[in-house]
């Protein structure tokens, strides 16, 4: 699928250079362009993507700190120069938009619903967001941050891919290197899914395109992400069981927001060398999806590609429910409310705002 990425603040601007990294080394050429926002001069400076320093005049290239209002505000101020920035990149080859963002910090946070309302609103192709959502040890002004921007980024985006940063962080490393690490793993997903929606006809015995990415992503809300490799054996036949087993990992514990698998719709895209893959595997996986997810909408196809492991690639599209983001929902209410040392931007940020408390 070729697409079109924009990083706006700090975290999203890394992802955006991440995803066009693997996408590049890996010579899939699924990202067409990418840009970085930031009102933050500093946190561009490492990026190699191009970028727009947006909020000059007002915070002259410091940042928002954490407030994301002044974000949206400095974001809407600048949406001429971004637009026309983009519009340069959003060329008719693109099938889609993709904004990332960190939900908890103050210009990717304010910014990227406002830039996403706009862009939903000049575009036809479908702009997603994928938004990281904070480890719940982040502060509380972190979580009231995430916690609107979400609310009002589901309300426009036609799909939002949650990132849990709690899901993927492991024990002994330090944040940067943290992130780091968690940022790689995004950008595989992201790239792979990207390229595989390519579809070379011709290659695999069945291949994903554009439109199944889109259709899997139709039902709006939120989505996931999720994958698992498994080193192949030799013949398709031992195959069967190493494909199930990279599906029910890449959902159960591979995927970017952990819980609830309800969903309206699912993608499957099985990875490896063609003559590798069990073609019983993959129809035992997707029904097994089509239990998971209780959707019958689950679509398929195979990404081939030379390795020695067979990888399962799975998106889910409309989520139904989620213990980690109904949590997050209260718990951003709950800060929102309480007086905290952080009142005083939580009055600001909350004083017009009309959705249940957040
Ligand atoms: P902004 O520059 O004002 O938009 O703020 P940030 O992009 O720094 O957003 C802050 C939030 O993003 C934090 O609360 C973290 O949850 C998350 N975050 C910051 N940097 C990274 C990163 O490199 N990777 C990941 N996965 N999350 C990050």
């Amino acid at each position: 699928m070729k697409t079109v990425l924009v990083g706006i603040g700090q975290a999203g601007g890394k992802l955006a250079d991440r995803i066009l990294e693997f996408d590049h080394e890996r010579g899939y050429m699924s990202v067409k362009d990418a840009l970085a926002i930031n009102s933050a001069k500093a946190d561009l400076k490492s990026l190699s993507i191009d970028s727009v320093l947006i909020g000059q005049a007002r915070v002259k290239g410091h940042g928002v700190g954490g407030d994301n209002e002044l974000g949206a505000e400095i974001m809407e101020a600048d949406l001429a120069e971004v637009q026309e920035k983009l519009g340069e990149r959003v060329t008719a080859e693109a099938e889609s938009i993709i904004l990332t963002t960190g939900l908890g910090g103050g210009t990717g946070s304010g910014g990227t619903p406002v830039l996403a309302r706009r862009l939903t609103e000049i575009y036809d192709i479908p702009v997603y967001v994928l938004a990281i959502l904070p480890g719940t040890e982040e502060s509380n002004l972190t979580q009231v941050n995430a916690g609107r921007s979400l609310k009002t980024i589901t309300k426009t985006a036609d799909a939002t891919i949650v990132i849990d940063n709690d899901a993927w962080k492991s024990t002994g490393e330090s944040l940067s290197d943290g992130y780091e690490t968690i940022n790689q793993q995004i950008a595989k997903r992201v790239g792979l899914l990207l390229a595989a929606g390519e579809g070379s006809a011709g290659v695999g015995e069945s291949v994903v395109d554009s439109s199944e990415v889109i259709n899997t992503l139709q039902a709006g809300g939120l989505a996931a992400i999720g994958y698992n490799q498994v080193p192949a054996a030799e013949s398709t036949e031992e195959n069967i069981t190493t494909v199930r087993t990279a599906t029910r990992s890449a959902v159960l514990s591979g995927l970017s927001l952990t819980g609830e698998t309800a969903a309206e719709a699912a993608l499957l895209v099985v990875t490896g060398e063609p003559d590798r893959i069990s073609r019983k595997g993959v129809e035992t996986s997707r029904r097994w999806l089509e239990d998971e997810t209780g959707s019958m909408q689950v679509r398929g196809g195979d990404f081939p590609m030379d390795s020695d492991h067979i990888g399962s690639l799975v998106v889910l599209g409309g989520l139904q429910q989620s213990d980690r983001i109904d949590g997050f929902f209260q718990r951003a209410s709950e800060a929102a409310a309480a007086p905290t040392e952080t009142e005083d931007e939580s009055d600001k940020l909350f004083q017009n705002d009309e959705i249940d408390g957040l």
